[in-house]
Protein backbone atom coordinates (compact mmCIF):
# COMPACT_ATOMS: atom_id res chain seq x y z
CA UNK A 1 0.00 0.00 0.00
CA UNK A 2 1.75 3.23 -0.76
CA UNK A 3 2.50 5.94 1.91
CA UNK A 4 0.06 9.01 2.50
CA UNK A 5 1.05 12.66 1.69
CA UNK A 6 -1.02 15.28 3.01
CA UNK A 7 -2.05 18.59 0.81
CA UNK A 8 0.96 20.52 2.26
CA UNK A 9 2.88 16.76 0.81
CA UNK A 10 3.96 16.22 4.68
CA UNK A 11 4.00 12.50 4.71
CA UNK A 12 2.22 10.00 7.40
CA UNK A 13 5.19 8.40 9.37
CA UNK A 14 4.27 9.07 13.13
CA UNK A 15 1.17 8.02 15.45
CA UNK A 16 0.55 9.04 18.53
CA UNK A 17 -2.08 6.49 20.18
CA UNK A 18 -3.50 8.12 23.25
CA UNK A 19 -4.64 4.49 25.84
CA UNK A 20 -7.00 6.92 28.85
CA UNK A 21 -7.85 10.24 29.46
CA UNK A 22 -7.68 9.64 33.11
CA UNK A 23 -4.16 10.97 35.12
CA UNK A 24 -3.03 10.46 38.20
CA UNK A 25 -1.77 14.15 38.25
CA UNK A 26 -3.32 17.37 37.72
CA UNK A 27 -0.31 19.93 36.09
CA UNK A 28 -1.96 23.21 35.95
CA UNK A 29 -1.24 23.65 32.44
CA UNK A 30 -2.47 20.07 31.38
CA UNK A 31 -5.79 19.71 33.67
CA UNK A 32 -6.36 22.09 36.03
CA UNK A 33 -7.66 20.55 39.10
CA UNK A 34 -10.76 23.15 39.37
CA UNK A 35 -11.62 21.77 36.28
CA UNK A 36 -10.52 18.28 36.42
CA UNK A 37 -12.59 17.55 39.55
CA UNK A 38 -14.12 14.92 41.35
CA UNK A 39 -17.78 15.76 39.51
CA UNK A 40 -15.41 15.72 36.54
CA UNK A 41 -16.90 12.98 33.77
CA UNK A 42 -13.83 10.80 32.05
CA UNK A 43 -14.37 8.31 29.08
CA UNK A 44 -16.76 5.26 29.96
CA UNK A 45 -14.98 1.95 29.58
CA UNK A 46 -17.27 0.80 26.70
CA UNK A 47 -15.91 4.02 24.68
CA UNK A 48 -12.36 2.98 24.88
CA UNK A 49 -10.70 1.33 22.18
CA UNK A 50 -9.72 -2.41 23.27
CA UNK A 51 -6.62 -3.57 22.63
CA UNK A 52 -7.62 -5.32 19.65
CA UNK A 53 -8.95 -2.64 18.38
CA UNK A 54 -5.59 -0.34 18.83
CA UNK A 55 -3.57 -3.42 17.01
CA UNK A 56 -6.27 -3.42 13.98
CA UNK A 57 -5.37 0.16 13.46
CA UNK A 58 -1.56 0.31 13.78
CA UNK A 59 -1.74 -2.68 11.39
CA UNK A 60 -3.60 0.11 9.09
CA UNK A 61 -1.58 2.81 9.57
CA UNK A 62 1.74 1.25 9.31
CA UNK A 63 0.74 0.11 5.90
CA UNK A 64 -0.12 3.61 5.10
CA UNK A 65 3.70 4.72 6.05
CA UNK A 66 3.94 5.25 9.67
CA UNK A 67 7.13 3.87 11.32
CA UNK A 68 7.16 5.24 14.43
CA UNK A 69 4.42 4.85 17.63
CA UNK A 70 4.32 6.59 21.05
CA UNK A 71 1.83 5.64 23.67
CA UNK A 72 0.18 8.50 25.62
CA UNK A 73 -2.57 9.82 27.46
CA UNK A 74 -3.95 10.64 29.85
CA UNK A 75 -1.16 8.33 31.89
CA UNK A 76 -0.95 5.51 29.99
CA UNK A 77 0.71 3.37 32.61
CA UNK A 78 -2.74 3.74 34.49
CA UNK A 79 -4.22 1.32 32.14
CA UNK A 80 -4.27 -2.21 32.70
CA UNK A 81 -2.35 -4.48 30.89
CA UNK A 82 -0.92 -1.99 28.90
CA UNK A 83 2.27 -4.05 28.76
CA UNK A 84 0.43 -6.69 26.41
CA UNK A 85 -0.82 -4.07 24.21
CA UNK A 86 3.30 -2.88 23.81
CA UNK A 87 4.18 -6.43 23.08
CA UNK A 88 1.02 -6.56 20.48
CA UNK A 89 2.50 -3.66 18.95
CA UNK A 90 6.47 -4.55 18.10
CA UNK A 91 5.03 -7.48 16.41
CA UNK A 92 3.79 -5.05 13.68
CA UNK A 93 5.62 -5.56 10.43
CA UNK A 94 6.85 -1.64 10.01
CA UNK A 95 7.10 -0.40 12.86
CA UNK A 96 10.43 -0.18 14.02
CA UNK A 97 10.36 2.74 17.10
CA UNK A 98 8.30 2.71 19.85
CA UNK A 99 7.70 5.15 22.79
CA UNK A 100 5.89 5.86 25.77
CA UNK A 101 5.58 9.19 26.93
CA UNK A 102 4.79 9.57 30.68
CA UNK A 103 4.99 11.14 34.04
CA UNK A 104 7.02 8.29 35.96
CA UNK A 105 5.17 8.13 39.19
CA UNK A 106 4.33 4.22 37.46
CA UNK A 107 7.67 3.97 36.42
CA UNK A 108 9.27 2.12 39.10
CA UNK A 109 7.28 -0.22 38.83
CA UNK A 110 6.43 -0.88 36.00
CA UNK A 111 9.69 -0.43 33.98
CA UNK A 112 11.26 -3.47 33.64
CA UNK A 113 7.61 -5.18 32.34
CA UNK A 114 7.80 -2.43 29.81
CA UNK A 115 11.60 -3.03 28.12
CA UNK A 116 9.98 -7.07 28.54
CA UNK A 117 7.12 -6.09 26.38
CA UNK A 118 9.16 -4.59 23.92
CA UNK A 119 9.27 -1.13 24.56
CA UNK A 120 12.52 1.09 23.23
CA UNK A 121 11.74 4.97 24.69
CA UNK A 122 10.14 6.44 27.22
CA UNK A 123 9.74 10.17 28.11
CA UNK A 124 9.17 11.08 31.33
CA UNK A 125 8.01 14.29 32.16
CA UNK A 126 9.19 16.59 34.95
CA UNK A 127 9.29 20.19 35.15
CA UNK A 128 11.23 20.96 38.23
CA UNK A 129 13.44 19.27 40.98
CA UNK A 130 12.79 21.58 43.48
CA UNK A 131 9.88 20.09 45.67
CA UNK A 132 7.78 22.55 46.69
CA UNK A 133 7.78 23.82 42.93
CA UNK A 134 7.08 20.47 41.54
CA UNK A 135 4.40 19.70 44.51
CA UNK A 136 2.26 22.52 43.18
CA UNK A 137 2.54 22.35 39.83
CA UNK A 138 1.48 18.30 39.74
CA UNK A 139 -1.73 19.74 41.60
CA UNK A 140 -1.12 16.07 43.46
CA UNK A 141 1.62 17.13 46.20
CA UNK A 142 3.97 14.46 44.64
CA UNK A 143 7.88 14.80 45.46
CA UNK A 144 9.84 14.95 42.00
CA UNK A 145 12.22 12.46 44.01
CA UNK A 146 9.21 9.86 43.29
CA UNK A 147 9.79 10.64 39.32
CA UNK A 148 13.51 10.91 39.67
CA UNK A 149 13.24 7.55 41.03
CA UNK A 150 11.20 6.33 38.15
CA UNK A 151 14.07 7.58 35.46
CA UNK A 152 16.78 5.69 37.33
CA UNK A 153 14.50 2.48 37.43
CA UNK A 154 13.94 2.82 33.29
CA UNK A 155 17.52 3.44 32.71
CA UNK A 156 18.65 0.69 34.96
CA UNK A 157 16.08 -1.28 32.36
CA UNK A 158 17.38 -0.61 29.48
CA UNK A 159 15.34 2.20 28.31
CA UNK A 160 16.13 5.30 26.29
CA UNK A 161 15.33 8.28 28.37
CA UNK A 162 14.25 12.02 27.81
CA UNK A 163 13.38 14.41 29.99
CA UNK A 164 10.59 16.58 29.12
CA UNK A 165 10.03 19.83 31.08
CA UNK A 166 7.35 22.68 30.67
CA UNK A 167 8.89 25.84 31.18
CA UNK A 168 6.39 28.65 32.27
CA UNK A 169 6.93 32.32 33.04
CA UNK A 170 7.30 32.80 37.31
CA UNK A 171 6.41 29.58 37.41
CA UNK A 172 10.06 27.22 37.20
CA UNK A 173 12.57 29.45 35.15
CA UNK A 174 14.47 29.37 38.22
CA UNK A 175 14.19 25.64 37.52
CA UNK A 176 16.03 25.85 34.22
CA UNK A 177 19.80 25.57 35.49
CA UNK A 178 19.48 23.31 38.17
CA UNK A 179 17.35 20.77 35.64
CA UNK A 180 20.19 21.01 32.88
CA UNK A 181 22.79 20.05 35.33
CA UNK A 182 20.99 17.13 37.07
CA UNK A 183 20.54 15.44 33.42
CA UNK A 184 24.11 16.52 32.03
CA UNK A 185 25.21 14.75 35.01
CA UNK A 186 23.16 12.07 34.36
CA UNK A 187 24.27 11.81 30.45
CA UNK A 188 20.15 11.99 29.78
CA UNK A 189 18.72 14.45 27.34
CA UNK A 190 16.07 17.12 28.36
CA UNK A 191 13.79 19.12 26.37
CA UNK A 192 12.48 22.13 27.16
CA UNK A 193 9.11 22.75 25.98
CA UNK A 194 7.50 25.54 25.40
CA UNK A 195 4.09 26.12 27.10
CA UNK A 196 1.48 25.75 24.78
CA UNK A 197 -2.09 26.90 24.34
CA UNK A 198 -3.56 23.54 24.13
CA UNK A 199 -7.12 23.23 25.24
CA UNK A 200 -9.31 26.04 27.12
CA UNK A 201 -8.74 25.25 30.27
CA UNK A 202 -5.20 26.21 30.79
CA UNK A 203 -5.26 30.23 31.31
CA UNK A 204 -2.89 30.49 28.83
CA UNK A 205 -0.90 33.78 27.50
CA UNK A 206 1.75 34.68 25.48
CA UNK A 207 3.05 36.22 28.92
CA UNK A 208 3.19 33.10 29.99
CA UNK A 209 5.09 31.70 27.41
CA UNK A 210 9.10 31.09 28.11
CA UNK A 211 10.77 30.89 25.11
CA UNK A 212 13.46 28.96 23.41
CA UNK A 213 16.02 31.72 23.05
CA UNK A 214 15.04 33.03 26.59
CA UNK A 215 16.03 29.30 27.91
CA UNK A 216 18.95 29.59 25.46
CA UNK A 217 20.54 32.50 26.83
CA UNK A 218 20.25 31.30 29.97
CA UNK A 219 21.83 28.15 29.38
CA UNK A 220 24.55 29.29 27.54
CA UNK A 221 25.64 31.55 30.64
CA UNK A 222 26.54 28.40 32.26
CA UNK A 223 27.32 26.23 29.79
CA UNK A 224 29.22 25.52 26.05
CA UNK A 225 26.69 24.39 23.92
CA UNK A 226 26.67 23.25 19.82
CA UNK A 227 23.82 22.51 17.50
CA UNK A 228 23.37 18.80 16.53
CA UNK A 229 21.85 18.65 13.05
CA UNK A 230 18.35 16.54 12.68
CA UNK A 231 18.42 12.97 12.40
CA UNK A 232 15.31 12.65 9.86
CA UNK A 233 12.83 14.82 8.65
CA UNK A 234 9.45 16.02 10.60
CA UNK A 235 12.08 16.04 13.58
CA UNK A 236 10.53 18.10 16.17
CA UNK A 237 13.23 18.82 18.74
CA UNK A 238 16.09 21.14 17.63
CA UNK A 239 18.67 19.83 19.41
CA UNK A 240 22.39 21.34 21.23
CA UNK A 241 25.18 19.22 22.56
CA UNK A 242 27.24 20.11 25.73
CA UNK A 243 30.65 20.63 24.16
CA UNK A 244 32.57 18.48 26.62
CA UNK A 245 30.11 15.97 26.50
CA UNK A 246 27.75 13.65 24.33
CA UNK A 247 25.12 14.76 26.39
CA UNK A 248 22.15 16.77 24.22
CA UNK A 249 19.72 19.34 25.09
CA UNK A 250 16.30 19.69 22.86
CA UNK A 251 13.81 22.35 22.42
CA UNK A 252 10.05 22.22 21.44
CA UNK A 253 9.63 25.53 19.83
CA UNK A 254 5.32 25.03 18.86
CA UNK A 255 4.81 28.88 19.97
CA UNK A 256 8.15 30.81 19.12
CA UNK A 257 9.40 28.99 15.91
CA UNK A 258 6.15 26.42 14.80
CA UNK A 259 7.31 23.63 12.77
CA UNK A 260 3.82 22.79 11.06
CA UNK A 261 5.99 22.63 7.45
CA UNK A 262 7.10 19.21 8.41
CA UNK A 263 4.70 17.57 10.96
CA UNK A 264 4.12 14.08 9.79
CA UNK A 265 2.33 13.07 12.88
CA UNK A 266 -1.37 11.45 13.14
CA UNK A 267 -2.59 11.23 16.55
CA UNK A 268 -5.89 8.94 18.21
CA UNK A 269 -7.68 9.27 21.08
CA UNK A 270 -8.60 7.04 23.43
CA UNK A 271 -12.17 6.35 21.87
CA UNK A 272 -10.60 5.92 18.65
CA UNK A 273 -11.08 10.02 16.85
CA UNK A 274 -8.09 10.74 14.60
CA UNK A 275 -6.51 14.23 14.92
CA UNK A 276 -4.23 15.70 12.34
CA UNK A 277 -3.20 18.59 14.76
CA UNK A 278 -2.88 19.39 18.21
CA UNK A 279 -5.03 22.11 18.00
CA UNK A 280 -8.17 20.52 15.99
CA UNK A 281 -11.07 21.08 17.42
CA UNK A 282 -13.14 17.97 15.95
CA UNK A 283 -11.37 14.71 15.38
CA UNK A 284 -12.95 12.01 12.47
CA UNK A 285 -14.33 9.08 14.43
CA UNK A 286 -12.41 5.37 13.65
CA UNK A 287 -13.72 3.64 16.82
CA UNK A 288 -17.58 3.32 14.60
CA UNK A 289 -15.48 2.01 11.57
CA UNK A 290 -13.71 -0.14 13.48
CA UNK A 291 -16.72 -1.71 15.31
CA UNK A 292 -19.18 -2.35 11.53
CA UNK A 293 -16.42 -3.62 9.76
CA UNK A 294 -14.02 -6.64 9.95
CA UNK A 295 -11.88 -5.99 7.26
CA UNK A 296 -9.55 -2.93 6.73
CA UNK A 297 -11.09 -1.42 3.28
CA UNK A 298 -13.14 1.16 5.03
CA UNK A 299 -10.46 1.93 7.89
CA UNK A 300 -7.89 2.69 4.95
CA UNK A 301 -10.52 5.14 2.61
CA UNK A 302 -11.38 6.90 5.83
CA UNK A 303 -7.77 7.91 7.00
CA UNK A 304 -6.22 8.23 3.01
CA UNK A 305 -9.20 10.79 2.79
CA UNK A 306 -8.68 12.68 5.70
CA UNK A 307 -5.10 12.68 5.51
CA UNK A 308 -4.71 13.21 2.00
CA UNK A 309 -7.07 16.46 2.77
CA UNK A 310 -5.50 17.96 5.41
CA UNK A 311 -4.35 21.18 5.71
CA UNK A 312 -3.85 21.99 8.93
CA UNK A 313 -0.79 24.93 10.24
CA UNK A 314 -1.75 26.12 13.05
CA UNK A 315 1.32 27.25 15.02
CA UNK A 316 2.42 28.93 12.34
CA UNK A 317 -0.98 31.14 11.83
CA UNK A 318 -1.67 31.27 15.72
CA UNK A 319 -3.13 34.63 16.67
CA UNK A 320 -4.41 36.50 19.93
CA UNK A 321 -7.67 35.20 18.08
CA UNK A 322 -7.20 31.69 16.98
CA UNK A 323 -5.66 31.11 21.09
CA UNK A 324 -9.05 32.20 22.39
CA UNK A 325 -10.94 30.00 20.44
CA UNK A 326 -12.99 27.76 22.80
CA UNK A 327 -13.52 24.24 20.87
CA UNK A 328 -10.27 22.94 21.14
CA UNK A 329 -9.61 19.84 22.50
CA UNK A 330 -7.74 19.07 26.04
CA UNK A 331 -4.12 17.93 25.78
CA UNK A 332 -5.11 14.91 28.58
CA UNK A 333 -7.50 13.95 25.72
CA UNK A 334 -5.31 14.10 23.25
CA UNK A 335 -1.68 13.54 24.51
CA UNK A 336 0.49 15.94 23.34
N1 LIG B 1 0.80 11.99 31.31
C1 LIG B 1 1.91 11.82 30.46
C2 LIG B 1 2.96 12.86 30.73
O1 LIG B 1 2.68 13.85 31.40
O2 LIG B 1 4.08 12.68 30.23
C3 LIG B 1 1.56 11.79 28.98
C4 LIG B 1 0.52 12.76 28.48
S1 LIG B 1 0.97 14.48 28.59
C5 LIG B 1 -0.48 15.25 27.93
C6 LIG B 1 2.18 14.60 27.27
C7 LIG B 1 3.11 15.77 27.33
O3 LIG B 1 2.38 16.96 27.12
C8 LIG B 1 3.85 15.96 28.65
O4 LIG B 1 5.24 16.03 28.42
C9 LIG B 1 3.34 17.28 29.16
O5 LIG B 1 4.28 17.97 29.92
C10 LIG B 1 2.99 17.98 27.88
N2 LIG B 1 2.01 19.07 28.05
C11 LIG B 1 0.80 19.00 28.63
N3 LIG B 1 0.19 20.20 28.58
C12 LIG B 1 1.03 21.05 27.94
C13 LIG B 1 0.99 22.42 27.56
N4 LIG B 1 -0.06 23.17 27.83
N5 LIG B 1 2.04 22.95 26.91
C14 LIG B 1 3.12 22.18 26.62
N6 LIG B 1 3.22 20.89 26.92
C15 LIG B 1 2.20 20.33 27.59
FE1 LIG C 1 -1.41 14.12 33.54
FE2 LIG C 1 0.53 14.30 31.78
FE3 LIG C 1 -1.43 16.10 31.78
FE4 LIG C 1 0.29 16.11 33.78
S1 LIG C 1 0.74 16.50 31.62
S2 LIG C 1 -1.95 16.21 33.99
S3 LIG C 1 0.77 13.99 33.99
S4 LIG C 1 -1.65 13.96 31.32
FE1 LIG D 1 1.37 19.86 13.50
FE2 LIG D 1 -0.79 21.24 14.23
FE3 LIG D 1 1.43 21.30 15.73
FE4 LIG D 1 1.38 22.55 13.35
S1 LIG D 1 0.15 23.05 15.13
S2 LIG D 1 3.02 21.22 14.15
S3 LIG D 1 0.07 21.13 12.17
S4 LIG D 1 0.14 19.51 15.33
Amino acid sequence: MEGLQDKLRRPLQDLRISVTDKCNFRCQYCMPADIFGPDFTFLPKEEILSFEEIERLAVVFSKLGVRKLRITGGEPLLRRHITSLISRLTKIEGIDDIGLTTNGVLLTKEAENLKQAGLKRVNVSLDALHDEIFKKINGRGVSSNVVLRGIEAAIRAGLGVKVNMVVQKDVNESEIIPMAEHFRDMGVTLRFIEFMDVGNTNGWNFQKVVTKKEIFNKLAAHFELEPVDPDYFGEVAKRYRYKDSKTEIGFITSVSESFCGSCTRARISADGKFYTCLFASKGHDLRNILRTYPDEGPLVDKIRSVWERRTDRYSDERTEESVRRKEKIEMSYIGG
